[in-house]
């Protein structure tokens, strides 16, 4: 059995994730998160908020997941959100067919290289299909939209799509979050929900899915506007790809900091590069083995039109690296977009220190002259004089001013066009503001923290599975276990449990089997801690064994009377700032000062 067999069948059986709807067959790309794997993925995302929003002092919004047609015409989704698709001529299966180019040549970015040419690529290397063998040199390879179109209301008259990214959800509210934001840039908006892309080969277990979830971050900021305080991450280490290195196949990577980087122009934008530093350590505290993660620059063929400069965050799964989270600068695109198409103003109006005084031509025509004279022409003889005006001042200098409508010529005197220079004192302009964007999935972080967090060691002899989380995310944080369900350790079991619960812990009780076999399943879903309740620990001193999962040690901490230390302690142990082993070592110093008995730690 291979480690990623192993990973598959512990996510199964012990309820992190498996695929969805089995009763029926399953249905490629749909996962359920079972009991364990919901709590993960609950933690997850709260430490994304924690860092992301309430530390950036950021808003957060939750918007639907069906959104009327015009939002992805002005988005562009509906003309350009695509793969490119291949069906197989024998057994009709569907496959990418850049993917297919990547996966057996040595072509890295197919996607860039445009349908046709993919086809002649295929051809060239005479690729066979993965799944019959079958040739697929000659097969057309077309483009897929990868939305989940549908019908808001009965009947066909206003399609819907199922949001392919979170972010169009804050876009298109922009006017109101401006407005909460009391007009003032630079201020951010996050949001952490589904997205759905109807995948053409979803794999890789929870890589690649068809609903996922996204936690992404749009940061508005003035065109102009100072750039981000980069104190705070300024010695953050990178471990960086950048594009020359890509393009020259070495596969090592540029070690270097946050403001090494932006020196040495390898990261172009200081707002992208204060995030990469903030992010690297986010996923640190979360658990991503540093060994195993990077920073990849988008090759210029990968990126947005209209993004400057972008990084994915990229971590190994398996022998593979997989994109886990986008940075990109995306200017002023969505919000143009979105102004364009709906007609509402998506911009901050930004007031001058002092306002400002200009001098502007401007016209003012006497009606009761236009009127009989032009009909209903006389508009567009308003319009041209108020142009011309604008464009050329000094045509109104003379006795009479030449305008053109429709083609004809016409002399207007200068006296009725009312022209005069008029002083207006303005207070401010509106900007669009430019976006920065950290775009998260949820799902695939949750892949690489449990691939990562995965140990085997041997405890005593025997051979044993544990997944090493950060206590912050362990979907159980500690297991409460009577040595046996009698002589009253099973109620004072129950009342520590109970006390723990009401701390805001998640607690598994389990008084089933030897306390080694107890001790092995919180190990396998990763559980921190465990308290068991002994003897000693209703007849003698009140304490109870504290056992860590990592190391596999026991000890004896106070529990009597009063719990409050050792729940204080916990709740230290869960915000990191203490270790297991600290928190074991305080508690038990504080029972040596009030007992004559040291309390010794010991091996399981
Ligand atoms: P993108 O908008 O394509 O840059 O995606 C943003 C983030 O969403 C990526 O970094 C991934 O972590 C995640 N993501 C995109 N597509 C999928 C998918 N099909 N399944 C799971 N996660 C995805």
């Amino acid at each position: 059995m291979t480690d990623s067999d192993r990973l598959t069948e512990l996510a199964t059986r012990r309820g992190f994730y498996f695929p969805a709807a089995g009763a029926y067959g399953g249905v490629a790309g749909f996962y359920t998160y079972g009991p364990q794997g919901a709590a993960l993925k609950r933690n997850l995302e709260s430490a994304w908020r924690d860092r992301f929003l309430t530390r950036e002092g950021h808003m957060e919004v939750d918007g639907p997941t069906v959104m009327p047609e015009p939002v992805f015409e002005a988005s562009g989704h509906l003309d350009g959100f695509d793969d490119m698709i291949l069906e197989c001529p024998e057994c009709g299966a569907s496959h990418r067919a850049d993917h297919l180019v990547e996966d057996n040549t040595d072509i890295a970015d197919a996607e860039a290289l445009g349908t046709e040419r993919v086809a002649q690529v295929i051809a060239e290397h005479d690729l066979d299909c993965p799944i019959c063998g079958a040739v697929l040199a000659g097969e057309s390879v077309a483009a897929f939209n990868l939305m989940f179109g549908t019908n808001i209301g009965p009947g066909s008259s206003a399609p819907g799509y199922l949001r392919p990214e979170t972010a169009q959800a804050i876009f298109v509210e922009f006017p109101r979050l401006a407005e909460y934001a009391r007009n003032q840039l630079p201020f951010g908006v996050g949001q952490i929900g589904k997205a759905y892309r109807n995948e053409i080969s979803p794999r890789r277990g929870l890589v690649r899915v068809r609903e996922f979830t996204q936690a992404e971050l749009e940061h508005f900021v003035h065109p102009e506007g100072a750039p981000p305080d980069l104190s705070g991450v300024a010695e953050v280490s990178l471990s960086l790809y950048p594009i020359d290195d890509q393009e020259a196949a070495t596969t090592e990577h540029v070690e270097t900091t946050v403001s090494e980087a932006l020196e040495d122009g390898v990261i172009g934008s200081p707002w992208v590069a204060y995030y990469l530093g903030i992010a690297k350590e986010w996923y640190e505290r979360i658990g991503v083995d540093m060994d195993r993660f990077r920073f990849r620059q988008h090759l210029p063929g990968e990126r947005a039109h209209y993004a400057v400069d972008c990084w994915d965050a990229e971590a190994e799964l398996g022998s593979n690296w997989i994109e886990i989270a986008g940075f990109s600068t995306r200017g002023t695109y969505d919000l143009s977009r979105h102004a364009e198409h709906s007609g509402e103003s998506m911009t901050v109006f930004e007031p001058y220190e002092e306002p400002r005084t200009t001098e502007r031509p401007a016209v003012d025509p006497d009606m009761s002259y236009l009127g009989p004279e032009f009909g209903d022409r006389a508009p567009a003889v308003v319009e041209a004089l108020e142009q011309r005006a604008a464009s050329e001042p000094e045509a109104f200098d003379g006795e009479e001013i030449e305008i053109a409508i429709d083609g004809e010529s016409h002399s207007i005197p200068v006296p009725i066009t009312g022209f005069e220079i008029v002083e207006e004192t303005i207070s401010g302009e509106h900007v669009t503001p430019e976006v920065i964007e950290p775009s998260f999935g949820v799902d695939r972080v949750f892949a690489t923290v449990f691939e990562h967090a995965f140990r085997r060691d041997s405890v005593e002899g025997e051979e044993r599975t544990y997944l090493a989380f950060p206590p912050e995310l362990a979907p159980t944080f500690v297991g409460v276990f009577p040595l046996m369900d009698k002589d009253g350790m099973d109620e004072r079991a129950k009342e520590i449990a109970d006390a723990l619960r009401e701390r805001g812990f998640a607690v598994e009780y389990d008084s089933s089997g030897s306390i080694g076999r107890r001790y092995r399943r919180q190990d396998e879903i990763g559980t921190p801690v465990c308290l068991t309740v002994d003897y000693e620990s209703v007849e003698g001193d009140g304490s109870v064994t504290l056992r860590d999962r990592d190391s596999a040690t026991q000890s004896r901490v106070p529990a009597g009377k009063g719990l409050d230390p050792l729940l204080d302690a916990l709740t230290d142990l869960r915000a990191g700032r203490q270790t297991v082993a600290e928190i074991d070592a305080g508690l038990r110093s504080g029972a040596v000062a009030g007992s004559d008995e040291p309390i010794d730690s010991e091996a399981e």
